[in-house]
């Protein structure tokens, strides 16, 4: 893990939050390369749960709710986690995180507080006054957005059970203890989906979307053999939930939830109702009935997702007697595809390899580099996971060939430079 966090910063993937003035615990800030990976693991999710399908819609709803919303939901009362302090050293933990019968592993003193619950949702001031009425929270969750939406979006959508609502955008907790790099922070982005269905008919649609959830990590190009489906056991399960199911990855700290996947019943509504008096149900014409739809939730982590993508893409090998550290990134997420290099600054080279760039840009994110030995070139480019490097050299002066080389193989191929569109395109297919 030290060593992709030092990749990260090497190469411009993700920074220290603030980091001139020491940073913040957990906060981090995402670089030229790192928005790029994170955009695409975005787009890439909204295209295939959204806009691919006739049966879901998008939305993007505010970050800060009336804070009713949160009564309603169950998080007031019930979000908060366990936590512990070493009464010695005053360190906190998270009491499930932490063995109460060992000594402090921060100090080695055994002398702990009782456990108590913590709420996990960060507050603010709403307006120019600072007093109890104008308590809000920054949301920790994006899905109560859609649930409040719920009869909004379906009635100008005008969308039939079964159809689903999804959003990104950024949520925040107040998380005890942090770590792990991207993994645990207190300022997070999620994907989320809330897919409403007919009730009797979500152990069906759960059951769909694990398996539809579970393949999409594959389609990043993460190996399957480091993921991994875990259904929750009984005693795990909120009590409003049927059954819950999370996506997890083995990551250099172990097994860890990537997403959770739950039938959540008609918990949220039927709150939303009671809470809010307004009706929160589906007429079916067919039918004459009012039905209050059940639930199945798909709620997944971008940076989360960033990060085992990058942790499964880390490689270091041996070539020609020199470490190569390699990132081998799916060409779909990639934030570079193609880098185009001089072999030398003379000649009218550089002028050749500009122009393929910017030919090229129009469909593929490209990128000149023209400074160092073309092997240094090269090796930034395999720690920035570029797939494909292209060369402007002196054949190309004589006969308007390139050579292309595979980051994972190496290889290298000649290729025309007016074919070099057909040829990335071939590629990436
Ligand atoms: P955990 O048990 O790890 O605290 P959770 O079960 O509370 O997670 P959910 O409430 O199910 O998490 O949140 C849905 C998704 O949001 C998680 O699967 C994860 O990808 C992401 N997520 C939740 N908390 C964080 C966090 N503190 N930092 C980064 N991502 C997070």
């Amino acid at each position: 893990m030290e060593k992709l966090v030092s990749l990260c910063k090497r190469r411009g993937f993700i920074f220290q939050s603030s980091e001139i003035y020491g940073g913040l615990e957990a906060t981090y800030d995402y670089g030229p390369l790192g928005v790029e990976l994170k955009n695409n693991v975005k787009q890439i999710w909204w295209r295939d749960v959204v806009t691919s399908r006739a049966d879901v819609v998008g939305m993007d709803a505010a970050i800060f709710m009336n804070p009713k919303v949160w009564e309603a939901s169950g998080h007031v009362e019930e979000f908060h986690d366990p936590l512990v302090d070493c009464k010695n050293c005053r360190a906190r933990f998270r009491a499930d995180h932490v063995d109460t019968d060992k000594p402090c592993p921060r100090c080695g003193i055994k002398d702990w507080t009782r456990p108590r619950q913590f709420n996990l949702m960060l507050k603010t001031h709403y307006g120019p006054s600072e007093d109890s009425s104008s308590v809000i929270y920054l949301r920790p969750e994006t899905a109560q957005g859609i649930f409040v939406n719920f009869a909004n979006a379906q009635s100008t959508a005008r969308m039939k059970l079964p159809f689903g609502i999804a959003q990104i955008g950024k949520a925040f907790r107040n998380e005890i203890t942090t770590g792990n790099f991207l993994f645990r922070s207190r300022e997070f982005e999620q994907m989320e989906m809330e897919y409403f269905v007919r009730p009797g008919e979500s152990s069906k649609w759960l059951e769909y979307w694990v398996e539809a959830r579970f393949d999409w990590y594959k389609s990043l190009g993460i190996a399957e053999n480091n993921l991994r489906l875990r259904q929750h056991e009984k005693n795990e399960l909120a009590h409003y939930a049927a059954d819950c199911y999370d996506v997890e990855y083995e990551f250099p700290f172990g097994w860890s939830e990537l997403e959770g996947i739950a039938d959540r019943g008609t918990y949220d509504l039927d709150q939303h109702v009671s809470h809010s008096g307004k009706k929160m149900t589906w007429f079916d014409s067919k039918t004459n009935e009012h039905i209050t739809p059940a639930v199945v939730e798909a709620s997944a982590g971008v940076d989360r997702t960033v990060l085992t993508v990058l942790a499964d893409a880390y490689h270091e090998e041996e070539v020609k007697g020199e470490k190569r550290v390699v990132l081998r990134l799916s060409p779909r997420v990639a934030p570079i595809t193609a880098a185009v290099f001089p072999l030398v600054n003379r000649g009218g080279m550089p002028d050749i390899a500009q122009k393929i760039v910017n030919d090229l840009r129009g469909n593929f994110a490209a990128f000149f580099d023209s400074g160092g030995s073309i092997g240094r070139r090269y090796r930034r480019q395999d720690e920035a996971g570029t797939p494909f490097g292209i060369t402007v050299d002196s054949q190309t002066l004589e006969d308007q060939t390139v050579t292309v080389r595979q980051r994972d193989s190496m290889q290298q191929e000649r290729v025309g430079m007016d074919q070099l569109t057909d040829c990335l395109s071939e590629k990436l297919r």
